[in-house]
């Protein structure tokens, strides 16, 4: 059976390279190809002799992830529905957004398919979980979005780490990915420009913490009170605001680095001015600032904030000293904005939350 080369480190295409009796730089060779050079067809690796491209056509493949449709927002942003799978993973589909700025992109991808955490807000929770993603599966997203946009790419690329499922509770294949967004070899991003948002998962974040390379880390708050965050978000109970905050203030930020805390306003039920004082007793001795992301009406039982109770919590944050957002998702005419991935086929204003 074919060898899957997606996803591999240099280390491993070296180990590769070996395990077929070539020389070992043919691996990092073969890492160039694919995570700088978007190179998918061996045919195409003119940085290798053509002996072994047609060796790896016979013994090795390329698979990204498989665009089954494309639903472009009238914003510009561009949700693609992907079809994963091989002969040793299991099939599914899973999504990720494009979405275009002023000088850069950032595309948020998944890294399971569906989600056990359950989080209520959220229309991927009720996928349940379907699978973990592998590290050729999360980086390929990031690889077929560039590619298929590779006409009008600006300068810069964001990645955030937000779509369908919990990423530490996929860790090893988060993380490898990761390594290969990150390095100046791979894809080559900055690690300010690849976001990792988790529901809170305490031993993930405390395992983040002791990586040398790693990206920057969002936590899905949306709540003021355990007793909130009970009924919105289950994990809490496992993990209630105490000993999560405790995690966050143990972590090891670096200079200037920040947690992004990512608090979805749900109209009446967190949005009150007693909620924002209390995220800014929470969030005390944390460096931290806030994204306040007003819910997106789908089909689930909340409804939107008023624009005047998302101004007064910001502007209590904010004089509080906590810096804040106001972050409008984007794509809500197809389904691609926080909380709203689940495989939608059919186009309609998407939410996974973090
Ligand atoms: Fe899972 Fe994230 Fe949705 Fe929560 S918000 S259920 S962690 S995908």
């Amino acid at each position: 059976m074919p060898v899957e080369l997606l996803g591999k480190s240099a280390e491993e295409l070296r180990d590769f390279m070996v395990s077929l009796g070539e020389k070992p730089y043919r691996g990092p060779q073969i890492y160039h190809a694919l995570y700088k050079e978007r190179q998918f067809d061996f045919a195409a690796m003119t940085n290798l002799p053509a002996a072994l491209r047609e060796r790896l056509a016979q013994e090795a493949s390329i698979t990204l992830p498989r665009i089954l449709r494309r639903f472009a927002s009238v914003d510009g942003s561009i949700r693609y529905l992907f079809s994963i799978g091989s002969e040793t993973a299991k099939p599914a589909q899973i999504e990720s957004v494009f979405m275009p700025r002023e000088g850069r992109q950032t595309i948020c991808i998944s890294t399971q398919a569906g989600c056990a955490v359950d989080c209520h807000f959220c229309l991927t929770a009720q996928l349940g979980l379907i699978r973990n993603l592998t590290a050729g599966e999360i980086v390929g997203q990031v690889l077929a979005a560039l590619q298929e946009n590779r006409e009008h790419l600006a300068p810069q690329t964001n990645v955030v780490l937000m779509g369908q499922g919990e990423p530490l509770l996929n860790y090893d294949a988060t993380m490898a990915a990761v390594r290969i967004l990150l390095d100046p070899k791979g894809v080559g991003l900055g690690p300010r420009h690849v976001t990792l948002s988790t529901s809170g998962i305490v031993p993930g974040i405390e395992r983040l913490g002791k990586e040398k390379i790693r990206p920057s880390l969002a936590i899905s708050l949306n709540a003021s009170s355990d007793e909130q965050r009970d009924a919105l978000m289950p994990i809490n109970r496992k993990y209630p605001l105490s000993v999560l905050l405790e995690a966050c203030r143990n972590y090891p930020l670096r200079p200037r680095e920040y947690f992004t805390f990512e608090y979805v306003l749900l109209g009446g039920v967190n949005d009150t001015v007693e909620d924002a004082r209390r995220v800014v007793r929470l969030l005390a001795h944390i460096r931290a600032k806030v994204n306040l992301i007003p819910w997106n009406p789908g089909n689930l039982p909340y409804r939107a904030p008023t624009e005047e109770s998302i101004e007064k919590f910001q502007e209590i944050l904010v004089e509080k000293g906590v810096p804040s957002f106001i972050r409008y998702s984007r794509g809500q005419d197809v389904f691609a904005a926080c909380g709203q991935l689940a495989s939608l086929e059919s186009a309609g204003p998407i939410v996974s939350l973090q």
